[in-house]
């Protein structure tokens, strides 16, 4: 099986080294691929996704993304919209032994990736600006159904929608009726839904009522974000880009080039990104191994400096590699 691996720009360089001490160290039938993408590729090959790249990239089942700086928009949503990975799925999970604004929560975003506010068509005109929301049943359903199937996968109680059929009469409309429509093929999981406000409320002070959250496009970027804001930050916040055929795993974070090069980035994220792909690829066993390593270290308050720690991000490899061994 080929995977792409794509290291990319500042921290993305060294979480991916990280991540992939664990994965070469696992018993995985893997081929990697190692392509380039980002600023550093824009500068050699005056592309920021050179060809050769992309034309690799399709050829593997997945890729392992780190991060690009200035041209991540050049470089990671053009891969997700020539891979047509319709589903971003962000997981929020609270982990003993981290400072964190809540605890055991543990609660999945699954956001549109294709259509609403984000699909970019803008005007303006004499003054007025006007953005357009895409909201088709199509794209609907394909990731209700997406976010129902999760559940079902991992066992867990329920699916919320969040909208604002109450103002967006029309576009929130389609899409609350076509998760109702949906929801009913599947008994056994409980679907609700909030208005996106008062689920914003309810993420920062009653966030155990989240099991499976499934919503548009702009909705799902911030929340998610929110999500990952009460349960620790970006140190450890993974998620992955779904498609039909092709898949992208990527850290929440970026480049963040004020602490690159330095060594300290925390790998968490990305290794918590990787056990996503090995779960999407079949790989049930191993990516619970990596997560029950991630949870055993920083359990025993072992982190990097942005957790308040003092390891360097390959330390932190090396403690999660030892603690699946
Ligand atoms: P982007 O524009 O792609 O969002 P960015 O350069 O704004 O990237 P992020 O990577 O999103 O930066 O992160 C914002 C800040 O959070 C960073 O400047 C950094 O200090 C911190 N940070 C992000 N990821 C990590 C990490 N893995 N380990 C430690 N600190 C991190
Ligand atoms: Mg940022």
């Amino acid at each position: 099986m080929r995977i792409a691996v794509i290291p990319g720009d500042g921290i993305g360089k060294e979480v991916t080294e990280a991540a992939m001490l664990i994965l070469e160290n696992l018993d995985l039938p893997f081929e990697y691929v190692w392509l380039e993408a980002g600023d550093e590729a824009e500068k050699k090959y005056g592309k920021p996704l050179p060809d050769e790249t992309l034309e690799e990239v399709k050829r593997c089942k997945a890729v392992l993304f780190g991060a690009a700086g200035e041209t991540a928009a050049d470089v990671i949503v053009k891969l997700r919209q020539e891979l047509e990975t319709y589903a971003n799925v962000r997981p929020a999970k609270s982990f003993e032994g981290v400072k964190s604004i809540h605890k055991n929560v543990d609660m999945v975003i699954v956001r549109e990736n294709t259509e609403c506010l984000y699909k970019g068509i803008e005007f303006e005109v004499d003054g007025v600006a006007e953005a357009v929301r895409i909201i088709s049943r199509k794209a609907s359903e394909r990731i209700v159904r997406f976010a129902f199937e999760l559940a079902k996968r991992e066992k867990r109680k329920r699916v919320t929608a969040l909208h604002k059929a109450n103002v967006m009469r029309k576009t929130c409309g389609l899409f609350k009726r076509v998760f109702y429509e949906v929801a009913r093929e599947y008994e056994r999981i409980e679907a609700n839904d909030y208005y996106i406000d008062a689920a914003c409320m309810y993420i920062a002070m009653d966030p155990w009522r989240f099991d499976v959250i499934v919503t548009t496009n702009m909705f799902g970027d911030i929340v998610s974000d929110l999500a990952a804001g009460i349960v620790g930050g970006l140190g450890l916040a993974p998620s992955a880009n779904i498609g039909d055929e092709y898949a992208i795993f990527e850290p929440v974070h970026g480049a963040a080039f004020d602490i690159a090069g330095k060594g300290i980035a925390n790998p968490t994220a990305m290794i918590l990104t990787a056990s996503m792909m090995l779960r999407h690829l079949g790989f049930e066993e191993e990516a619970k191994k990596v997560e029950k390593a991630v949870e055993k270290v920083l359990a025993e308050g072992k982190t990097t400096p942005d957790l308040g720690g003092n390891l360097k991000t390959m330390e932190m490899a090396e403690e999660i590699l030892k603690a699946i061994e």
